[in-house]
């Protein structure tokens, strides 16, 4: 096993968890690059959003939930927050197995890359 979130998921790697269920983790990201900035996963190892089939849908839903929730609990519902999809190596996805980000507590740029 040498994707490096299935092995948070088996909890070979630690991790700052803050939420997990059957079907997502969500924990903070090592390198933070807002003051919050957590990644959300699937426990299912999917390679990326590219590789999603249509019955995988549901948890692009249930990833939303949890960045929605975190959100609130980050305390920055309010001011706002950015969530991302990164989706292969031009889309400057580099961990390969689907992940969302949840960026917020700064003003974030306006571009998109
Ligand atoms: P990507 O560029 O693939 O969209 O984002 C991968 C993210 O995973 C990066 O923001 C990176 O900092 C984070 N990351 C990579 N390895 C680890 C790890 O071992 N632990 C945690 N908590 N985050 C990681
Ligand atoms: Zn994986």
């Amino acid at each position: 096993m040498e994707c490096i979130f299935c092995q948070i998921v088996a909890g070979n790697i630690p991790s700052d968890i803050l939420y997990q269920d059957e079907e997502v983790i969500a924990f903070r990201d090592i390198n933070p690059q807002a003051p919050t900035h957590l990644v959300i996963i699937p426990r299912m190892h999917i390679p990326s959003l590219a590789n999603l089939s249509e019955a995988q849908l549901p948890v692009i839903g249930r990833m939303i939930n949890t960045a929605n929730e975190l959100a609130k609990k980050e305390g920055v519902s309010e001011s706002g927050y950015r969530v991302a999809i990164n989706c292969g190596e031009q889309g400057g996805q580099l961990v390969p197995h689907l992940h969302m980000h949840l960026l917020g507590g700064r003003k974030l740029s306006g571009g998109l890359g």
